[in-house]
Parts: structure tokens; sequence; C-alpha cells
């Protein structure tokens, strides 16, 4: 496969497919601890759960679903790098290995991808602000600044900056990411509602914020099933012009409670919840018709659902 010059370039030329989400999948396969006996989860505030240290830990398990997501369609393999910074780490008591882990996600990532997809590196929410306020700013930014020191050296192709619930947190991972050369995709997560971010800017604001800020593509991830995702999308793409990137989440939510990890179900009863891939395909046969450029899943997202996708796409 001959690829052009970076993701931006390849969206120019027409849709791309992503994967799907990690640390769910590796979940249920019993590879990532949820941290149900830990914590109650959903909080936002969270200790240890869902850490990405699989990488070196079970690196083979990693690999598989690399292979799986690639087999299936996917133009892109996401670095397992979502909250691998080093104090999220070192609540999961793997601070140590921050190195390590990002060091072999990545390395993981790039020898499955081959020439066949594009890595991505990504970095995501601290939960500081959720437990500290907007005082964690600085602590956050050198997380971020390490972090993304590693992701560059390891050799990521591009840049995901997601699932952030606030958006003055987003901007200063995007003001961080910006100091390497990557191109840049930054997506946020609403959450507790689908209107605005959790430090209350709508949507539109979020969406012109971030390009603003130096995002290349910027999009929805998580939280959202697809119909529910699509009207988020809809309100950035009306906001901005770059290319909009839309990773929904599997799982059913409700009027009263419009994200997933909020939901009671989460995490051990997420079956209960789960959507058929079917609402994927016609996820994709939409927000492309809509303009929406980068296309792929989040958490409940296994390979089937890629497959999904891609029949979309055809
Ligand atoms: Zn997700």
């Amino acid at each position: 496969m001959t690829r052009s010059p970076s993701i931006v370039d390849q969206l120019r030329e027409g849709p791309v497919l992503g994967d799907g989400g990690y640390l769910i999948e590796l979940e249920r396969r019993g590879y990532v601890a949820s941290g149900t006996d830990q914590e109650q989860v959903g909080t936002g505030r969270g200790s240890g759960q869902f850490t990405p240290e699989v990488a070196i830990t079970n690196p083979e398990a990693l690999r598989s679903l690399h292979q799986e997501f690639l087999k299936a369609g996917s133009q892109v393999l996401q670095a397992l790098t979502f909250f691998a910074a080093r104090e999220k780490l070192t609540r999961a008591g793997y601070g140590r290995e921050t190195e390590r882990i990002n060091e072999a996600a990545v390395r993981i990532a790039r020898d499955t991808a081959g020439d066949q997809a594009r890595v991505a590196g990504t970095i995501s929410r601290t939960q500081l602000f959720e437990r500290d306020g907007p005082t964690a700013a600085a602590h956050a930014r050198d997380l971020f600044a390490e972090q993304l020191r590693l992701l560059e050296s390891a050799g990521v192709d591009f840049l995901i900056v997601e699932t952030f619930f606030r958006l003055d947190e987003a901007l200063i991972a995007l003001k961080c990411a910006r100091r390497t050369s990557l191109p840049i995709l930054a997506t946020m997560s609403f959450r507790p509602v689908t209107t605005q971010s959790s430090d209350g800017k709508s949507v539109a604001e979020c969406a012109q914020a971030l390009v603003d800020e130096g995002a290349h593509i910027v999009g929805t991830n998580c939280e959202q099933e697809p119909r529910r995702m699509l009207e988020v999308l809809r309100r950035m793409r009306d906001a901005v012009d770059v290319p909009i990137a839309g990773q929904p989440a599997a799982f059913r939510t409700s009027d009263e409670c419009p994200c997933f990890t909020r939901m009671p179900e989460f995490p051990d009863d997420l079956e209960s919840i789960q959507l058929p891939r079917r609402e994927f395909t016609r996820f994709v046969r939409t927000a492309r018709s809509e303009g929406v450029g980068y296309i792929g899943g989040c958490c409940g997202c296994n390979a089937a659902y890629v497959r999904a996708m891609r029949n979309g796409l055809s």
C-alpha cells in the first residue's frame, strides 16, 4: 500500500477507517483490570482501572487485537498509550514502567502495522482536574510533555489527543502536542451531557478552540453510541472547516444518561447494553454522507465492528 505523506493528506483524498476500542476488549479477554473491586468506577476520578500495562505484561494479547483490527480493515492502529501518563500508571502500581509501557505499546502497534496502516500515539485526560480542579494544570502539562516525548521518540506517525471531558485540559494537552512536529487529531468526549464539555463550553466552542490551538483534525470519541454522536459531529462540522473525526462507543445510552461510563451497567454489565454492529454500518454511511472524514470506533468496538464499518464505506 502506498501511503500519502500524512494523515491530513490522506483525509483530503477520502475517508480513513480507524480501529476500535482496546481497553474494554482486553478487559473482557482478561488482560486489563476494570478496577471494580478497587473503587467506585464511573466517577471520572479514577485510580487504577483500565490502565494499559498489558503492553508489557501480555504483549501478545495486545498484538493479537492489533492484528484483528488490521485484518478487519483499519487504516490506523492506535498504540495503546491511553491512560499511560506516569501519574495514572503510578496509581495502578506501574509508574516506574512508564517509559517501557509507552515504548512497548508503540513498538507492538508499529510491528503489526508494517506498511499497511499508520500508527497513532494517544494521550488522554489525566483525571487530575476532576480530583484537584484547575490547580492541576501545571502537573498535567508536565505529564503530557513527558508522554509526548516518549511517543515522538518511539516513532508514531501522528497524535490522537482524546477523551477529554474538559476543554481547558484538552487545550493544555494540545499546546504540548504542538511542540512535536506531528499531525494532531483532537477529540473531546462529552460527559455528562452531549451539548457541552464538563467545563461548560458548547460543542461548537470546543471544536473551534481545538482548531485555534492547532489541531489538524477535530471530533469526538467514546461515551455515546453512533446515533447520539451524530448530533455532536454535526455541530462540530458546522463550526469548523478542518476534517472531522467520529469514534463512537458501542453501548446504548439513554436521554437521562447519554454517556455509557455513567450508566449503572459500567463496567461489569456492559454486555446488556451492547449495540449490534449493524448500527456502525449505518453510522458510517450517514457520517460519510454528512462529511465526517475519519471514522472509527471506541469502547465496545472489536474487529467485527471495524468490519461492519468497512462494509459501510464500500
Ligand atoms: Zn471509549
